[in-house]
């Protein structure tokens, strides 16, 4: 296969790693940054440029787009998808995931387990919001938040009032949600590939620190996951519509509950924790696709786009 990652940075450890993995399968690959690409939109023959360069014959793209770079990175994967490669995640796969709301609800309408969780723009009635998802101990998100950054928890409904309140004021969207205590502090990533969960890990938030973020000192550690937690992560993934997904569980008392589905779900913390070749997987998953692709006569184009 000749195959394109999309990534801002060759040096990260996923981006690497991938690369690595791409060339001891025996692929060709190469390393594109998503904002140095350049195009141009046409019905017959859509074209790539990079450096003054035409690209073509890639036959997959590796999409690692960072959430700052969402908009012009999906446009960039998009093209890729138009001029005939298989995305391991398609671009509407990606804005769809990138979309807290959106997913919450796509979840939500096929049944998945999830924390009971309120959005809110300008709520004239707060006490109400708070009362919506079960009154406190609530926690309190900002839309626009990476890594624990913009989650707080609230133990009283007063407090729950004020940060509200405070968010409010800086013209932030947030959501509010059930807090699940007897998750304490941690949280379970399922990396899911096609239909399987691959490899899983627990994250540990450090003493006293209810998020388990590892940006955050959390650790990571090898869990076994029930099956109950492998189907809700693997429908979860292919609800939004992803092949590859880092999907984040919460045990609460009431079963699995999802609170996120990452579209690009770094490879360092879990190849780590669980010493599984990831990323080998990753581009094993694809060569069976593409194989089963090229096996279809006609059906060299990805599905519908847009
Ligand atoms: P980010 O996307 O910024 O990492 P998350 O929504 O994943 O934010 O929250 C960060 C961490 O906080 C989670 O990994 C989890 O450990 C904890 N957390 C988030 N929401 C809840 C909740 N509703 N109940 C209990 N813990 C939570």
């Amino acid at each position: 296969m000749r195959i394109a990652i999309l990534s801002r940075n060759p040096r990260l450890y996923s981006t690497r790693r991938l690369v690595e993995a791409a060339k001891q399968r025996g692929h060709e690959v190469r390393v594109l940054d998503v904002l140095r690409c350049y195009m141009n939109i046409a019905s017959h023959r859509p074209e790539m440029h990079y450096k003054g360069e035409a690209l073509s014959g890639f036959d997959a793209v590796i999409p690692r787009i960072g959430a700052s770079v969402s908009f012009y990175g999906t446009a960039v994967l998009r093209q890729f998808e138009m001029m005939g490669a298989f995305a391991l995640n398609e671009s509407v796969a990606i804005t769809r995931a990138r979309d807290k709301l959106r997913s919450l609800q796509l979840l939500a309408r096929k049944g998945i387990g999830l924390p009971v969780t309120g959005f809110a723009d300008k709520p004239d009635d707060i006490e109400d919001l708070i009362k919506m998802v079960g009154g406190a101990p609530v926690v309190i998100k900002l839309l626009e938040g990476t890594q624990g950054i913009g989650v707080v928890l609230a133990e009283t409904e007063t407090a729950a009032k004020s940060v509200i309140e405070a968010f409010m004021g800086l013209h932030a969207n947030i959501l509010v949600q059930e807090f699940i205590r007897e998750a304490r502090g941690s949280d379970i990533r399922c990396f899911v590939i096609g239909d399987r969960v691959v490899a899983a890990m627990k994250r540990q938030g450090r003493e006293g620190e209810f998020r388990s973020n590892l940006h955050r000192g959390g650790s990571a550690t090898l869990i076994r996951i029930t099956p109950e937690e492998r189907s809700t992560a693997v429908r979860a993934a292919q609800t939004l519509g992803l092949n590859a997904a880092g999907v984040d569980i919460l045990r609460a008392n009431h079963g699995p509950v999802v609170m996120e589905v990452n579209s690009s779900p770094g490879l360092e913390g879990i190849e780590t924790a669980t010493g599984k070749d990831i990323a080998g997987m990753t581009i094993q998953f694809m060569e069976k696709r593409l194989a089963e692709r090229q096996g279809r006569p006609g059906a060299t184009r990805t599905r519908g786009h847009g």
